[in-house]
């Protein structure tokens, strides 16, 4: 066997000396012998695979300690490892930026600046559901409060569990706007928590939290949020769906989405996959919000007219009654809250 000096196995290796003495403190590569006079080390040529691949999962990231146990492992367990490592990383750093973004629009007063009336407004609320006419379980659970406002659409075993144990877990937390991030996390906690035969229970959930003139919207599924504002109806959630995907890629006219077979299918939701979508608006006096699970939207049309001239509690029960007459063929939720001036 003959050994290569460091300097000529680092020409070989496409390395630094400095980063084999490196290796070797870390205990991520030894060499085969180390001169007992001179401190010299030597590597043997058959070390050159596992110091190219040291030195290739260093520049991925990897942390030192994970390195050294990769390492060990066959190729096709340390591939499926990595790429394991890789999501987490992704969705890690996806967190970070939703958090970032967040946190830029607040500092960033983005929307109307808080003001005096603005520090006296309130919200008047009101929060229904119905299990409709079709569906032998009522799935759907809704929340309204002085600060807290949440729907959410439970689906798969013990779907009912999961649309309460969000609602639940989030509003128990009183989160507030910088800690939406935790109210969320919370919630799928929850979820995860209720027993699953085979399949998981999975729900969707659609809260605001309210502050002052701000509110915090965490999402995710295909239940939705909408702003009634000068008499005009705006949509501020993005359905977390398969038809709203092949929306987007043009695969499908938006206007053929609310009858395609696969319309109530989701691609994101709590305990299943994926996360949710948080953001911050400014609320003015003579706001209404609605928030409303897929069996009014979906079923219910001109929701706009149906959103004016009643007071909240009223309002859910024209829409209620709305979805009942249409056949009420899913369970349904919704909350209407009005921001007045106390
Ligand atoms: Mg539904």
């Amino acid at each position: 066997m003959e050994l290569l000096t460091i300097g000529a196995f680092a020409r070989a290796a496409r390395l630094s000396p400095k980063a084999l003495r490196l290796y070797d403190e870390l205990g991520l590569l030894r060499p085969a012998a180390v001169d007992a006079d001179t401190g010299y080390r030597y590597y043997d040529p058959a070390q050159l695979d596992r110091a190219r691949l040291v030195a290739w999962m260093r520049r991925v990231g990897l942390p030192l300690a994970r390195i050294r146990e990769l390492a060990e492992l066959p190729g096709p367990e340390a591939a499926e490892a990595i790429t394991a490592w890789m999501a987490e990383a992704e969705a890690e750093l996806a967190a970070r930026g939703r958090l970032a973004d967040f946190l830029v629009d607040y500092l960033t007063g983005k929307g109307a600046p808080m003001s005096d009336t603005h520090a006296t407004l309130g919200l008047r609320f009101a929060a229904g559901t119905a299990q409709g006419r079709v569906r032998e379980t009522h799935q759907d659970h809704a929340y309204a409060g002085s600060t807290l406002l949440a729907v959410a659409d439970g689906g798969g075993p013990h779907g009912d569990q999961a649309a309460a144990a969000a609602v639940d877990a989030f509003c128990s937390l009183q989160p507030e706007l910088a800690s939406l991030e935790q109210g969320v996390r919370a919630a799928e906690a929850a979820v995860r928590a209720l027993p699953s035969e085979g399949d998981a229970p999975f729900t969707t959930l659609t809260a605001l939290v309210w502050s002052g003139s701000r509110i915090g919207v965490a999402h995710i599924g295909d239940s939705r949020a909408y702003l009634l504002r000068g008499g005009e109806l705006s949509r501020f959630t993005d359905d977390h769906s398969y038809v709203q995907q092949l929306v987007d890629a043009g695969e499908l006219p938006a206007a053929e989405a609310l009858t395609h077979p696969e319309r109530p299918l989701l691609v994101r939701a709590l305990g299943a996959s994926g996360e949710a979508d948080i953001s911050l608006r400014t609320a003015l006096p003579g706001d209404r919000y609605l928030l409303c699970t897929d069996g009014l939207w979906a079923v219910v049309p001109g929701l706009a007219e149906l959103l004016t001239g009643t007071d909240p509690q009223a309002t859910v029960d024209r829409l209620l009654a709305a979805a009942d007459d249409a056949g009420a063929p899913d369970n349904i939720a919704c909350v209407v809250a009005d921001v007045v001036a106390v």
